[in-house]
């Protein structure tokens, strides 16, 4: 049956991504990308030459439509902390308030995705979170606006399920970087990558003894195709996506620092409320995708982002977006 979807954030890092692979569906008849270009950028889907896609330049908390789509991906919100925690408000209307205008954009029966986040978790004390984990955020944080809004959502997603049947599949992603990030995005592997090409100087925030799992993107958006648009899924989740190796900053940065002679790590006062660590339990992705697996190591997926970023900073920021 040819469907009508409709991704928000689709000019955005995970969401450009995602488009490309919506658009190898032979179902799918029609992509209405909605976008602010708050951090996403044209750019990302500059290479698209599909006519069933169509950019609207909107807030997806205020876009209206005269058409219902047969799907929905939520993905509009910055995912870095320097971004979301400049514009607090604007952050928490993007992921609730997207979401509530977006839910009456599609059809009955329709499908409603959401990109939440690892962030859900806070700083956790169980290692490695499992979704069933409720995490330990501080509603007063500066993390807050992301961690509590993605909650929130998560939140008002689950609860269309339980009173109306909503079919909905909902992500927790974890650091996810790579091609399309934004040089001036501010998270680890993109400042690293980028201030190893520029000034030589990496930032670590602290000690760097702090640890993330880092996922490279196209794993990533592996694991999204299959549990979003793949039919004879009954776990509507929440589910953890990402790669579960686990790896400190200092360690990342040292690598990064390894691929341009001369670069160096200096050390900067440790961010407020810094999760000290994060790492997916993926038992249930492994079981509910069966063949999925981040096989990206960190090495293979810098060096692939090194060499995008590469070409965009000796291209002005303007080279093709295509990985
Ligand atoms: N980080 C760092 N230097 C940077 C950017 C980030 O040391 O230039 C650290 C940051 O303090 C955190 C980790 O890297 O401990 C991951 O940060 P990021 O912003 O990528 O993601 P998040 O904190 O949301 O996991």
């Amino acid at each position: 049956m040819p469907r009508n979807v409709l991704i928000s954030g689709g000019c955005g890092f995970v969401g450009s991504h995602l488009v490309d692979r919506l658009l190898r569906r032979d179902d799918l008849q029609k992509l209405v990308v909605v976008d602010n270009l708050w951090t996403g950028s044209r750019d990302n889907i500059a290479h698209v030459a599909d006519p069933r896609l169509s950019l609207r330049i909107a807030d997806a908390e205020s876009f209206a439509a005269d058409e219902r789509f047969d799907e929905i991906l939520h993905l509009a919100s910055p995912a870095s902390p320097v971004w979301y925690m400049r514009e607090p408000a604007r952050t928490i209307r993007a992921n609730i308030g997207g979401a509530l205008n977006l839910l009456s954009l599609l059809r009955p029966g329709g499908r409603f995705c959401f990109a939440s986040t690892s962030e859900v978790y806070g700083d956790p004390m169980v290692s490695p979170q499992p979704e069933s984990y409720r995490g330990a955020v501080d509603c007063t944080g500066p993390r807050s606006s992301y961690d509590e809004s993605k909650r929130c959502t998560e939140a008002l997603l689950f609860e269309e399920q339980r009173v109306s049947g909503l079919d909905v599949r909902v992500v927790r992603l974890f650091n996810t970087y790579g091609p399309r990030t934004r040089i001036d995005d501010g998270r680890a592997v993109s400042n690293f990558v980028s201030q190893a090409l520029t000034t030589g100087v990496l930032t670590v925030y602290g000690d760097g003894s702090q640890s993330r799992s880092w996922g490279y993107v196209d794993d990533i958006v592996d694991g999204l195709e299959r549990f979003f648009w793949r039919d004879g899924i009954e776990h509507k989740g929440p589910l953890n996506l990402g790669n579960n190796r686990e790896i400190s900053v200092v360690d990342i940065a040292k690598f990064v620092c390894s691929l341009v002679p001369g670069s160096r790590i200096e050390h900067y006062p440790p961010v407020p409320q810094d999760p000290t660590n994060r790492c997916p339990d993926l038992t249930l992705a492994k079981r509910l995708l069966p063949g999925w697996e981040a096989t990206t190591g960190y090495e293979e997926g810098i060096l692939r982002t090194f060499e995008w970023f590469r070409r965009q900073i000796a291209g002005g920021g303007k080279s093709a977006a295509t990985s």
